[in-house]
């Protein structure tokens, strides 16, 4: 039986990054909010101190902090014709799980999107002509002047590191001279470098390109943030992605919003707490609460009078299937909204390998890197090339972890005596250009219940279909040359290019940069939530992350996930609140 417990003003699904942002401003704003979490609590001391951060079967090979795929998966084809099977072991993305989510083991990299991937659908038709058949880009139904604010607020809270380009419209040397107008400079300045990066930046300007600092969440000095949050100097370990931080040098939910929180006395934390579904008035118009089981087994029914779904783009967009709210979307007819235009990231690279100059890729951080942003976005005239879109052009030096990082020249065999050496060789000697890519939405790229496998509950799983597009193909096709045109200059002997070629992969790993499935927009018609991030269905039910997306950008999608976050609480708390009901007429 159903226990009945005692309603909330809000709760909230998941407690990664955008659970812990709802989180505060809901709480600091006078309201009871309970966040219920699948996973277990996690923190620095407990769970990834420096004495075992770095160890990486633990948790890179043996998946320690994400999802454990044998309690709940997706299922995966590449179009309408196959049938999906699931993902047994993660590969191409790794969902987060337990308190933090993804937010303890990402690198850190954290941009915004430009000012016209908000209005994708109708700049680039103002600017190109009608949108080809069969793409189903939009636009947000917001703007980046009016996210700005949001942008900057959580740059604050994350202490980011990194160069201003635009500031007020002033182009500062240094930065990346596409962003948009930026209200204040970023609150630290960028990482130390290392020779890859020198290299990289020398041969950009050889080329008349303006390279950048990526804008990093790994601390270049020590930070107190708006929270009174400290943040100590980044070590250069190598060990941020796939791993949380123990020197507490890497932003996340719990080294910048979390501790404040917890001493909160309107604010819950529920852990181990997973939600089934999210329940409806007799009427249909808004969500009564929730319905969660615990570790035992037991089900809850917890009401509430706000529900936000914090749960990650894959899970978000299930739990409105599962609840059966909304409409699904049929790629027959191109109706229905929930799991339209799923998204994900076109990757792409060319690795430099040196014969004497060291490149050390052990000393190394999540977010060090220089980038280029020439080629993203509408950046560059994109006529007669039959596509829209770009991706930024960076050298990292992210790890070079033992186990995950064995660079050999094409040709070496892959096993044997002969790769070994090889490894020896060329292991502190290379380094890699890479394309971060965008990914335009397609009638054919959807989510929807998969009708034969379940969850360990009996529940359906997510069934993912989804393939690189025509645009995909000419957009990768395009900027990947220039990668390589950068890398040959950085003066290496060798330069070996991975090009974005064939169908989608879904075993090795590109980014957890899953995007779309519950999108918003202007129209009901043609997206989930309205431009706060409420349902257009159940006004007091709101959604939270990159499901949001109506295509993704040739960015990481963190910035721009907590701006649309900060923008959409902002709206509960000065509109909802006062005068509960839908904030855009439909
Ligand atoms: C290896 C890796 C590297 C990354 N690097 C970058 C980067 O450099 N830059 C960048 O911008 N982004 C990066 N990302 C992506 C980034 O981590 C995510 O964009 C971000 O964490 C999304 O926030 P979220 O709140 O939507 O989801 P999450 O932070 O993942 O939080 C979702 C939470 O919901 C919980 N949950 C799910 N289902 C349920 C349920 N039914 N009931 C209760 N709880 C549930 C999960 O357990 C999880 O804790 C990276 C991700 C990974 C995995
Ligand atoms: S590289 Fe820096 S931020 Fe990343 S885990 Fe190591 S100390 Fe932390």
């Amino acid at each position: 039986m159903t226990k009945q417990l005692p309603k909330v003003d809000v709760v909230l699904v998941g407690f990664g990054w955008t659970g812990a942002i709802y989180a505060e401003k809901l709480t600091a704003a006078g309201m009871e909010v309970l966040a219920l979490e699948r996973g277990p609590w996690r923190d620095t001391p407990k769970d990834f101190a420096t004495t075992f951060a770095q160890d990486e079967l633990r948790y890179y090979w043996r998946h320690g902090m994400f999802q454990e795929a044998s309690q709940s998966t997706v299922t995966f084809r590449n179009n309408g014709a196959q049938t999906a099977l699931p993902m047994r072991h993660w590969g191409s993305f790794l969902p987060g799980n337990g308190v933090g989510g993804s937010g303890v083991h990402w690198n850190g990299q954290t941009y915004r999107f430009l000012p016209s991937d908000f209005v994708a659908k109708s700049h680039n038709e103002e600017r190109y002509g009608p949108l080809p058949e069969g793409m189903t880009v939009q636009d947000y139904g917001v703007t980046y002047e009016e996210l700005e604010p949001h942008f900057d607020y959580f740059e604050k809270i994350c202490g980011i590191c990194g160069t201003a380009g635009n500031l007020r419209g002033d182009i500062r040397e240094g930065g990346n001279p596409f962003e948009g107008p930026r209200s204040d400079d970023y609150p630290n300045p960028p990482m130390q470098m290392t020779f890859s990066q020198d290299r990289f930046e020398a041969s950009a300007r050889e080329l008349g390109l303006n390279p950048f600092p990526v804008p990093s969440a790994n601390m270049s000095r020590a930070y107190v943030n708006p929270l009174g949050m400290q943040l100590a100097p980044c070590t250069y370990c190598g060990f941020c992605e796939k791993h949380g931080c123990g020197n507490y040098s890497k932003s996340s939910p719990q080294t910048t919003i979390i501790p404040v929180l917890m001493k909160r006395e309107n604010f819950t934390l529920r852990t181990d707490s997973e939600v089934l579904s999210v329940e409806k008035s007799p009427d249909g118009t808004r969500t009564t609460g929730v319905t969660y089981v615990d570790t035992s087994g037991e089900e809850f029914f917890q009401p509430a009078e706000v529900v936000v779904l914090c749960a990650y783009p894959l899970e978000n967009a299930r739990l409105m299937l599962l609840s059966d709210i909304g409409t699904s979307y049929d790629p027959q007819t191109g109706e229905g909204v929930v799991g339209k235009n799923y998204c994900y990231q076109v990757m792409s690279g060319a690795t430099v390998f040196y014969d004497e100059e060291y490149t050390n890729g052990f000393v190394g951080a999540g977010a060090l890197g220089m980038a280029v942003d020439e080629y993203n976005g509408d950046n560059f005239d994109h006529s007669g090339l039959g596509f829209i879109g770009g991706g930024y052009i960076a050298c990292y030096t992210t790890n070079a972890r033992p186990i995950e990082s064995h660079p050999v020249p094409d040709g070496v065999p892959g096993w044997g005596s002969e790769w070994k050496q090889s490894v020896r060789a060329n292991f502190l000697k290379t380094t890699t250009v890479g394309v971060h890519g965008a990914s335009m939405a397609h009638r054919s790229n959807y989510l929807d219940l998969d009708p034969t496998y379940t969850d360990r509950h009996g529940r359906p799983l997510l069934r993912m279909t989804y393939d690189f597009t025509l645009n995909d193909r000419r957009l990768t096709a395009h900027i990947t040359p220039v990668a390589e045109e950068i890398a040959r200059g950085m003066g290496g002997r060798e330069v070996n290019v991975a090009e974005r070629k064939g169908s989608y992969d879904s075993m090795p790993y590109q980014t957890t940069h899953n995007t779309g499935g519950t999108i918003m927009g202007t129209d009901p018609k043609t997206s989930v939530c309205n431009r706060y991030c409420q349902s257009w269905d159940l006004h007091n039910l709101f959604v939270a992350g990159a499901g949001l997306f109506p295509q993704n950008a040739g960015y990481n999608p963190t910035g721009t996930v907590a701006a649309l976050a900060y923008w959409s609480v902002a709206a509960i708390i000065e509109q909802y609140m006062a005068d509960p009901g839908p904030l855009v007429q439909a």
